[in-house]
């Protein structure tokens, strides 16, 4: 399938006409965008160790003004590996004292809960299959939005199995912003800080540091926004079931129950 082809059946082909004349916003199918970007325990050679979460933060991005309006933020204490490796402090700026004085992970998760709840009740936001059953109400429909599949997908994923936590259901889907970048400008770009200057945008802040890195991220979207991509979600960790399988699967648990 050509470039043309994939950019059409992901919706992203551009419409800077239509970008131009204002409509834009109200063509996206997210009223609110929640923008994540977690720093986690590295080391220059990690070797098998896994990384966890040291810095929550999330972002509320309002897709018809391209403001933030509310902002989560939290330093998490490492429970596998506590002390940070100087090569974490140097690339993100976190020091050993914030995480000290952070949360573990599930208390994180608790309050970040309590923050969704808040934004929620305020901003009359729903998220996945709550869309659907709210879609003649004035809810705003909300997803999150990362920089690549990393912070969901792995990050923050496997940290809870391996803590037996349960991650909230809302954090199943996504959309990677990288991933829609690159369709939607039809190149490669190098990192968020390279995404952004080939745009003209500089970097506000300091790189690696997940509250900055959250903040660019979402004056990305707004970017892309603007330029008429019409942001959609490229990730979902919900298994879906098509009927036929569904239907195959129950012939399959008949025969090999059958005495
Ligand atoms: P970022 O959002 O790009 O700041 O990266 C998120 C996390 O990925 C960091 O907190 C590190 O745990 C890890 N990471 C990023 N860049 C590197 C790197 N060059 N070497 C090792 N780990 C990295
Ligand atoms: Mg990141
Ligand atoms: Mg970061």
């Amino acid at each position: 399938m050509g470039a043309g082809a994939v950019r059409r059946q992901l919706g992203l082909a551009r419409s800077s006409a239509r970008a131009r004349s204002g409509t834009r916003a109200a063509r996206q199918r997210f009223g609110y965008l929640i923008v994540i970007d977690f720093e986690a325990t590295c080391w220059r050679d990690a070797g098998r160790r896994a990384p966890e979460v040291v810095e929550f933060p999330a972002v509320l991005l309002n897709t018809s003004t391209g403001e933030i309006e509310s902002e989560f933020h939290t330093y998490v204490q490492p429970q596998e590996h506590p002390i940070l490796s100087e090569f974490c402090t140097e690339l993100t700026g976190i020091t050993q004292n914030q995480v000290d004085e952070g949360v573990p992970l599930s208390i994180c998760l608790s309050q970040f809960l309590k923050w969704i709840k808040k934004i929620q009740m305020e901003k009359k936001i729903v998220f996945g299959a709550d869309i659907l059953s709210n879609s003649t109400s004035e809810a705003k429909a909300c997803t999150f939005v990362t920089w690549t599949d990393w912070d969901l997908g792995v990050c923050l994923h496997y940290e809870c199995k391996r803590k037996q936590l349960r991650k909230p259901d809302i954090l199943n889907s996504w959309i990677d912003l990288k991933a829609t970048y690159r369709v939607f400008y039809n190149r490669k770009p190098k990192g968020l800080n390279g995404a952004l200057q080939d745009l003209g945008i500089a970097f506000t802040g300091r790189e690696h540091s997940g509250l900055d890195d959250s903040r660019n991220t979402a004056r990305l979207a707004w970017r892309l926004i603007c330029d008429g991509c019409v942001l959609k979600v490229t990730k979902s960790l919900d298994e879906v079931i098509p009927k036929t399988a569904g239907y195959l699967l129950s012939k399959i648990s008949f025969c090999l129950w059958t005495p």
